[in-house]
């Protein structure tokens, strides 16, 4: 039986859905194997995650969460009721999903796959102590604990120092004219002033001309004056107020600017004001415990001759080198004749941690070390290190699911992962795995292929069984892909118009690189993970470029970078080539917004075409209705109730709150008078539910609103609604919403496109649709550069970049540079095998 979808009992052995109406999914019945490898296939947008996650994963978490108590309900993240008739066969799940939000800052390699317990362990009891020093508890080898932390940076390993240039950046300006720019703003900054001028200080001589005395005070003082304040009143009228002792507006307490500045950073609830005043501290390295973020007695412990912190620096594949001696027992354990317990402690934590770091290692994860902040890793990174994690749990009878594992691994690493699900098998535990690589989607036990296409289009499950069986399925688009039918064609890559050269570029494991860029093609960049492909392009490529463009770097990235702690600018300079360059522009998959009033046709622009067609009707005219009416970021014309959001949330005693339709538009977002005017018969809450393959047939003939639908039909977003909000977007759909915001652009050409894996979570349908988006590009005369690792993109580029040979410091080199069949024959590169087998 190769086809399961009957509505007949459940399956033994199977977990069994019936009537599965979550999002776009159409009332569907699907039997699905315990025990085994399943793949969830289809384009994007066709249901795979409202199948895997948003239905077997959340029913899952919805009975676990049943199943405790209401105050521990509480704690866990709402999860909706999916839309389903009955799920039976269900196991518990453990959902290891791509994370796109920055975890906590504290969080690390070590702590999230738990390693640096281990490490903590091992020092606290087979640590080589210094003569007469008791043993210390694992606490103190942590910096997150009040045993550990150094106390002159509190486990921070950095001190923040403010000095007079970081604080006063232009000395030519006055107090009034707010010299003193890490003051606060606005009141408290006009009261600050007002101190100074009671206290007989000139607030309008430019800084640099005040007495070095005066200067010092004002900024370094710890004292902290309570003075009468004369609001208004200027130097000479303050003096006259205090000697004929007229009573003050109110009394003002002085704080110097170093003393606020660190205090806010301390204290302060607010991040937004913490940020504000870390741009005018200077950060350096604590001198206590010199960045290692211990206390020094704890840093006086070593094993083979590091402390904790040196051993938490080394990568994870030297530290499975350091520690395979310990393993055997073959390595000699220091005083282990008066301290035998000393010998079986070191091998018995050798050994599981041999075990943890083999599977990290396996998954190729071999260049990260323990002490690398979880914020700075991949989305995939991060999925790998949580699914190594797992894998050494040694929990059984779970489901796994998980969101596309292959993100982010170039074929080489791709082996490795299945192994590691295998082991998760092997244990006894399912895996539900949405998946668009071929290479994984042949080695499933079974695959359940949703389509046909995406969004109403799509939500039907066309084939559930052994992959083989799938090749008979006519309507789905998996099929081409997998039976060899979906090759690129053959073409012949453009020449380079010109070539961008960076030198000496530092940073991360680049030291010192040298690379040429070419000019008006599209070039792909490719290597393992870790060899440095995203280090060179999105961050030093970009930073280079867009300093000398005099243009900011995006400014989202600010967003989720943690406070002060400043990244080290990329060394290196621009060598030649910018002058063909008039513009950057990065496509990231970062969200587009995180409001439900952003939206897609907010977004892109094309709203605002919408809103005036919507003024221009007689209907709106005669009511005297702007553009500005129809826009529910503008009080008048939106819902009072929901204020716009068409969503209101519902407080609950004992439960977490949740959203509800809002009760007085029902989700319309408008009030009742906006909706009166309708366009082309249908409302603007009508035209906000039309699709973009429907908005583009029902605005037939409107010139400004065809050319940015189409552009984002052609990306594949045809299926998504205008009004569907920011916050609902996947990231790779956000990345294509700002390429198609790109695309409808007029082309002056000049522009360098820069893209980090614009294939994740693509389906190969949809990926061939990416690249002709990306020849046009490149056809009105702009450079495209990609980091990339799908084949079929390489297949089809003008030049390759191949960067490793390995990851971390066995990479970090071009290795191959050239047009694809050229880096396909170069022996070193890694990428060259797989490039030779796709251009077969
Ligand atoms: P896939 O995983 O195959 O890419 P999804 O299951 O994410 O597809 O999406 C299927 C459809 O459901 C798409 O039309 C998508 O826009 C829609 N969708 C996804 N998430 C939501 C949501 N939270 N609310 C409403 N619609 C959604
Ligand atoms: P790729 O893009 O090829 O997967 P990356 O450029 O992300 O590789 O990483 C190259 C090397 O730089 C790796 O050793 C990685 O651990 C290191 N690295 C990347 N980002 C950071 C960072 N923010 N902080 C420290 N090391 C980093
Ligand atoms: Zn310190
Ligand atoms: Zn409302």
């Amino acid at each position: 039986m190769s086809r399961s979808t009957s509505s007949a009992g459940p399956l033994p052995g199977h977990v069994s859905v019936r009537g599965a109406r979550e999002h776009n999914l159409k009332n569907v019945d699907v039997d699905i194997p315990r025990d085994a490898l399943v793949v969830f296939t289809g384009v994007s947008g066709s249901g795979k995650s409202s199948l895997a996650f948003g239905t077997l994963y959340a029913e899952a978490q919805r009975r676990y969460l049943e199943s405790v108590s209401p105050y521990a309900r509480r704690l866990f993240h709402q999860m909706a009721v999916p839309e389903v008739d009955s799920i039976d066969g269900l196991p518990p799940a453990v959902a290891l999903q791509q994370q796109r939000g920055a975890p906590t800052t504290r969080s690390s390699v070590g702590s999230v796959t738990t390693v640096s317990n281990l490490l903590r362990m091992l020092y606290s009891r087979a640590g080589d102590y210094p003569k007469d020093q008791p043993l210390l508890y694992a606490e103190s080898f942590s910096p997150n604990t009040a045993e550990g932390a150094c106390p002159q940076c509190h486990g921070l390993g950095r001190v923040y120092e403010v000095t007079e240039r970081s604080m006063v950046p232009d000395d030519s300006l006055t107090i009034r004219e707010r010299a003193i720019a890490a003051w606060p703003t606005a009141w408290h900054g006009q009261n600050l002033r007002d101190i100074l001028t009671t206290l007989g200080h000139d607030v309008d001589t430019p800084w640099r001309d005040l007495p070095q005395t005066v200067r010092d005070w004002i900024l370094f003082t710890d004292e902290q004056p309570v003075v009468p304040v004369y609001a208004g009143l200027d130097a000479k009228e303050t003096k006259a107020a205090l000697k004929a002792r007229l009573p003050p507006s109110y009394m003002g307490t002085f704080t110097g600017a170093r003393k606020y500045v660190l205090q806010t950073f301390a204290t302060s609830p607010s991040a937004q004001m913490k940020k504000r005043v870390a741009q005018y501290m200077l950060g350096a390295d604590c001198p206590v415990c010199e960045g290692k973020r211990l206390r020094r007695v704890s840093l006086s412990v070593t094993f083979a001759g590091l402390d904790i912190a040196d051993m938490s620096r080394l990568s994870l594949a030297s530290l499975a080198t350091l520690f395979a001696p310990y393993v055997t027992g073959k390595a000699k354990i220091r005083d282990s004749r008066a301290h035998p317990e000393k010998a079986i402690v070191t091998q018995r934590i050798a050994q599981d941690l041999a075990g943890r770091l083999e599977v990290l290692l396996d998954l190729g994860l071999g260049y990260l070390s323990l002490d690398r902040g979880t914020p700075t890793l991949s989305p995939g990174e991060l999925q790998r290190l949580r699914l190594a994690t797992q894998v050494r749990s040694n929990l059984f009878g779970v489901v796994y699911v998980l969101d596309e594992p292959s993100a982010g691994l170039h074929p080489a690493d791709t082996e490795a992962l299945l192994r590691s699900l295998a082991r998760l098998k092997a244990s006894g535990n399912s895996l539900f795995v949405v998946e668009h690589d071929l290479d994984v989607i042949t080695q499933a036990d079974w695959l359940v292929d949703v389509g046909p296409n995406a969004g109403e289009h799509g939500g039907q499950i066309l084939y559930s069984g052994p992959p083989a069986g799938l090749r008979e399925v006519k309507l789905s688009q998996t099929r081409r892909y997998l039976f060899d039918e979906g090759k690129p064609p053959q073409r012949t890559p453009r020449e380079p118009a010109g070539w961008l050269a960076v030198e000496g570029v530092t940073r991360n494991n680049l030291h010192g690189l040298d690379a040429r860029f070419p000019l008006g093609v599209l070039c792909s960049v490719s290597g393992v993970s870790g060899s440095g492909k995203s280090t060179l392009v999105s961050q030093a490529l970009v930073e280079l470029v867009s300093k000398q463009l005099g243009q900011a770097v995006s400014a989202e990235a600010d967003d989720d970078s943690p406070l002060a702690p400043a990244v080290a600018p990329t060394g290196g300079r621009i060598a030649s080539g910018l002058e063909h360059v008039r513009r950057l522009v990065t496509v990231d998959q970062k969200p587009i917004g995180r409001t439900p009033r952003s939206n897609l046709a907010t977004y892109t622009g094309l709203f605002d075409h919408v809103r005036k067609l919507f003024a221009a009707t007689p209907a709106a005219k005669k009511r005297h209705f702007d553009a500005g009416r129809f826009s529910f970021n503008v009080s008048k014309g939106r819902c009072a109730t929901c204020e716009g959001e068409g969503q209101v949330m519902v407080e609950l005693l004992f439960l977490p709150s949740v959203y509800a339709p809002c009760p007085a538009c029902h989700g319309a977002r408008y009030n009742a008078d906006t909706l009166k005017v309708t366009c082309r018969g249908k409302d603007i809450a009508q035209v906000l539910r039309l699709t973009v393959d429907d908005a583009l047939l029902f605005f037939d003939g409107e010139a400004a609103l065809e050319r940015p639908l189409s552009v984002l039909q052609e990306v594949g977003l045809g299926y998504l609604r205008l009004g569907q909000s920011a916050t609902e977007l996947s990231g790779g759909e956000a990345q294509r919403v700002k390429l198609a915001t790109e695309l409808q652009r007029a082309q002056r050409g000049d522009t360098l496109y820069v893209l980090d894996e614009p294939t994740t979570g693509l389906h190969p349908a949809d990926i061939d649709r990416l690249v002709a988006q990306l020849d046009t590009l490149v056809a009105a005369g702009n450079t495209v550069i990609a980091v990339e690792h799908d084949m079929r993109v390489l297949a089809a580029s003008d030049w390759v970049i191949d960067i490793g040979p390995g990851a971390g410091d066995d990479g970090g080199r071009v290795v191959a540079s050239g047009p694809p069949a050229a880096v396909a024959k170069t022996r070193p590169s890694r990428t060259a095998p797989y490039l030779a087998k796709a251009l077969a």
